[in-house]
């Protein structure tokens, strides 16, 4: 079994449907407040637990009443909480309203995933196991994703970064990144564009601003994966679905591509079965509440 250190945030998601988004200076009624777990980093801790790594957390969740929903996934999937600390103050929460077309508007308050300092989490990075995979995104600070980022490297430990929500990055977090993954959105920002419309040239374009590796992926068409030193860019289709809520269908693809890596497999490997485990992901509603067991991962794959 592989292993799978996230350093990243953890979040209680607010959710509420509305008929139509307010206006500016507007009120609007909406449905029933749900509740639950969420942030980059706890979605892809759960993912990379369910397909089967042994996963172990750093982050913070605040002393409010929201750390413990926010970790409840983190509880029942098995992840090592022993590097979360708990800040004074409030959890990461993200507020979320959603349109009956399944469209979403978030707002991020960071609260004590802002809190997760460049030498904890550096420190924390040097007590992993030899062999882990270390998981980044951008939802901590940027300094302390470029300390832990480094100390991965200086232990010759596999990273991978998810940048996400975009942003550009320095040119040392882009030189450690095997893979730097990608939707087209944060591509675009990393590139300087407005849209990709060609998915491999973006991904040739990536590889140049010097990941080892590149996976970007694509939605209901899958993803695209390409390699320094190879001129090739391969794709993986996913089987149709119907998609209910793509909520944290990018988180599921990261972690099970995590997990995967973690158990030796190569690149494409991993982008076969993350790409399976997102699609998977986009047939429930929510985030960590629509990941698939592993049973219903080994039902799929046959
Ligand atoms: P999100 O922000 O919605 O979590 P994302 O924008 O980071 O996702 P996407 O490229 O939209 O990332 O999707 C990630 C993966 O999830 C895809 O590679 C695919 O496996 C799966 N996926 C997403 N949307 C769909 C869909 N409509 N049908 C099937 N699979 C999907």
């Amino acid at each position: 079994m592989g292993r799978v250190v996230v350093v990243g945030s953890v979040n209680a998601d607010l959710v509420v449907q509305v008929e139509v988004r307010p206006r500016p200076g507007e009120t609007v009624r909406g449905g029933p407040l749900s509740v639950g777990p969420g942030g980059k980093g706890a979605n892809q801790a759960v993912a990379a637990a369910v397909v089967g790594a042994e996963v172990a957390l750093v982050g913070a969740v605040g002393d409010d009443a929201h750390a413990e929903v926010a970790l409840t996934g983190l509880r029942r999937a098995g992840v090592d909480l022993t590097e979360v600390a708990v800040a004074p103050g409030a959890t990461g929460t993200a507020v979320i309203v959603v349109t009956p077309d399944g469209e979403n508007a978030i707002v991020v308050s960071p609260g004590a995933n802002g809190t997760v300092q460049p030498e904890r989490a550096a420190d924390a990075v040097d007590r992993a196991p030899d062999g882990a995979v270390v998981a980044l995104q951008l939802e901590l600070p940027p300094a302390t994703v470029a300390a832990a980022v480094r100390q991965a490297a200086a232990r010759g430990l596999r990273v991978v970064v998810n940048a996400a929500p975009a942003a550009t990055l320095d040119t040392a977090v882009l030189a450690a990144c095997d893979p730097l993954v990608v939707n087209a959105s944060e591509a675009a920002v990393l590139l300087g564009l407005d849209t990709v419309d060609d998915p491999a040239a973006a991904a040739r374009a990536l590889l140049a601003l010097g990941p080892r590796s590149v996976v970007m992926t694509l939605g209901a068409q899958g993803a695209v994966h390409a390699t320094q030193g190879s001129e090739e860019v391969r794709g993986v289709t996913p089987p149709r679905v119907d998609a209910v809520d793509t909520t944290g269908a990018g988180d599921a693809f990261v972690g099970a591509l995590c997990a995967a890596l973690a158990d030796g497999r190569d690149l494409h490997d991993a982008v076969d079965l993350a790409t399976l485990v997102g699609t998977l992901a986009v047939r429930r509603a929510g985030a960590q509440a629509s990941y698939p067991d592993a049973t219903e991962i080994e039902e799929a794959r046959r």
